[in-house]
């Protein structure tokens, strides 16, 4: 093996969704940062090889129509919606290639696949340097880094690093939690494998290998299949072929993947040959060889996220994220326990904050993490863990560890500094994240400062101003006290019909190199790419969202007059940035839309200019 020495900003260790937003977010704010992957592909459970849905807040609601805009905005945001326009066919080999693209295209974000962080040395208290091996090409990596985040799932960074963590599940007494053990033990969630099938236009029988697991129709009662109506929904299925939660999830992971092979077939011999549904025509399409893993060690961080918190949303000061899954618990047998439903799922009133200390180690002063191994009990994990919150997680841990390195504080120390902390959160509103109850109160942003807002038209009940008043989307789901009611966007009048436009005016000349633009993406619906069908459909999948605007303009009223700055077509995200190549002296920013993706009338929901 020979040595390479390697030097960044921030090394991210893991690339699953957690770790990729947590690469991207800090590389876009020119941090250079270095992320190893030990597989051949970015996305972890999300990626082709386990193929697990992103889901996150919308499952406050329960599903389906959301009567609130829970969906997150940000990094994950941008990846849903490109993956709904650009991936109608609902490839699982479009999601790595996406994944890998976003990366490769950031130039502070250097990517190493097939890279597995081994080692790190630590002195005084910091880590100073990790070790990664590249079998295939036999490299050792000595990478040097300021801050290194640890998105590894389970771990393997800070543990290699002697950062504290916990395993398993806790009492009821340890944490006050009215959903944990009366006893603590090492059990956790277990691990599935996922398979696709499809049905063919003549019979394809299939004949079980002597190693599968023999089933019968009570060791299903509790877990639905072949419920898909008339097709049977054989897809994709199933989470619930859930095992070895009792063993060791890291240690006796190659027998979890035997033992879970044995399962699937077992469960597909049974719907095949034994369960008495028509799947004859059915035959398996795909079968996943990496185990999905849903737990491992958390970490023990400044905070330790509870189930008390997540209850009673309670408010950090230090928010950098939000969640709202529900507690979603599993027993860690598995298929072995029949009598047992699969999950049981503890909705929460409302959505919750994630303070930047759960994410923020107790041990080595410059070690983060974020994703399913974050500082929570196992009761508040079962919430925290879903993938939309690890992406959340991920772009505001991001986000935190490049300011940081920029003002030249510690993670250790960004919770205690306020002004640092309000800098990050306004960042994350900047980059569409949401903070439950927070605003845009960036001074830097000039249309804050703006003197009047006008448009064409508006539809009754919204009026220009609303671009700037700081929300930008409608929450309800929040404790009473950090509600912030209203309408948050600006609609023009469907009878005036398009285009119309929406100005923004100065009283004195502005000096602007940027515009950012929020758009509308109907964040009031479910999206993300699922291999199931019927899930699917809940969606507006392979199209862009209706209310999105398709075509605009930008034009700025300078001491020459109008002069048109940007035009863009085709448009889809809900994020728009504009970054001219010098400072434009302006009096007036105007965006007229031509044309949406679907409805009758504009929508904008926020604009920012900057200097
Ligand atoms: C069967 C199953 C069903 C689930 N269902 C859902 C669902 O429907 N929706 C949902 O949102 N969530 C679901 N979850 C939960 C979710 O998938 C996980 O909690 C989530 O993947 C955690 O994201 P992560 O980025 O923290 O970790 P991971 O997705 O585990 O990614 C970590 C990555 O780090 C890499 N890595 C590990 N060690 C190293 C190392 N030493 N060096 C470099 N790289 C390393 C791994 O290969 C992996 O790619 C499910 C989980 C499972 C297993």
């Amino acid at each position: 093996m020979s040595t390479q020495t390697l030097e960044c900003d921030i090394l991210v260790a893991g690339g699953g969704i957690a770790g990729v937003c947590c690469a991207l977010a800090a590389s876009r704010l020119g941090a250079r940062v270095i992320l190893c992957q030990d597989r051949p592909v970015l996305g972890g459970n999300a990626s082709s090889e386990v193929r697990m849905h992103i889901v996150g807040a919308t499952g406050l609601s329960g599903g389906g129509e959301l009567e609130t805009e829970l969906r997150e905005g940000g990094i994950i945001e941008e990846l849903r919606l490109d993956l709904a326009v650009r991936n109608p066919q609902r490839s699982p080999s479009v999601m790595d290639l996406l994944l890998y693209d976003k990366c490769r295209r950031e130039p502070n974000l250097t990517l190493y696949l097939n890279t597995t962080v081994v080692g790190a040395t630590v002195a005084e208290g910091m880590i100073r340097k990790v070790r990664a091996e590249r079998q295939s090409t036999e490299e050792t990596f000595i990478i040097r880094a300021r801050t290194f985040v640890d998105c590894t799932g389970d771990g393997r960074l800070g543990v290699e690093a002697g950062a504290p963590f916990m395993r398993g599940r806790e009492n009821k007494a340890q944490y006050g939690e009215s959903l944990a053990q009366e006893t603590a033990d090492v059990k956790t969630l277990g691990s599935s494998i996922m398979f696709q099938a499809r049905r063919h236009d003549r019979p394809m029988p299939f004949a079980a290998p002597p190693w599968a697991r023999r089933f019968t129709a009570d060791d299903f009662k509790l877990r639905p299949y072949a419920q898909g109506g008339a097709d049977l929904g054989l897809e994709y299925g199933y989470w619930w072929i859930e095992w070895g939660g009792s063993l060791d999830t890291i240690k006796d992971s190659e027998h979890i993947r035997d033992e879970l092979l044995a399962i699937t077939l077992g469960v597909w011999d049974f719907i095949k040959n034994h369960s008495g549904a028509d799947a004859s025509h059915w035959a398996l399409e795909w079968i996943g060889f990496l185990p999905g893993k849903r737990e491992s060690r958390r970490f023990v961080g400044q905070h330790v996220l509870t189930e008390n918190d997540l209850i009673e949303s309670r408010a950090f000061p230090d928010a950098i994220a939000y969640g709202g899954w529900p507690i979603d618990i599993h027993p860690p047998e598995g298929v072995d326990a029949p009598n047992e439903p699969p999950c049981v799922q503890h909705h929460l009133p409302f959505l919750y904050d994630i303070p930047l200390r759960a994410c923020v180690s107790a041990g080595p002063r410059n070690l983060m993490f974020a994703g399913r191994n974050i500082s929570a009990t196992h009761v508040a994990f079962a919430s925290t863990r879903v993938m939309a919150t690890c992406a959340v997680v991920g772009q505001g841990v991001g986000t935190a560890a490049a300011l940081a390195l920029r003002e030249n504080v510690l993670p250790a120390d960004i919770a205690a500094d306020s002004e640092l902390v309000r800098v990050i959160q306004q960042q994350l509103l900047k980059d569409d994240c949401h903070l439950i109850g927070i605003r845009n109160e960036d001074d830097n942003d000039l249309v804050r400062s703006a003197s009047m807002i006008t448009a064409s038209s508006s539809r009754a009940g919204t009026n220009p101003e609303l671009v700037r008043s700081g929300q930008t989307r409608a929450v309800t789901c929040v404790p009473p006290n950090r509600v912030r009611p209203g309408t948050h966007r600006w609609m023009s009048d469907p009878a005036r019909r398009l285009p119309a436009w929406l100005e923004i005016r100065w009283a004195a000349p502005v000096s602007v190199r940027e515009v950012v633009l929020i758009l509308d993406t109907g964040l009031h619906r479910l999206l993300t790419l699922s291999q199931a069908d019927g899930y699917t459909q809940k969606m507006l999948w392979g199209r862009p969202q209706p209310e999105t605007v398709k075509d605009y303009m930008l034009s700025v009223e300078t001491a020459n007059g109008w002069q048109e700055v940007a035009r863009v077509e085709n448009n889809y995200q809900r994020r728009r940035v504009h970054r001219f190549e010098q400072n434009k002296v302006i009096t007036a920013l105007r965006v007229t839309v031509t044309q949406t993706n679907g409805l009758d009338h504009a929508r904008i929901i926020e604009v920012r200019a900057y200097a």
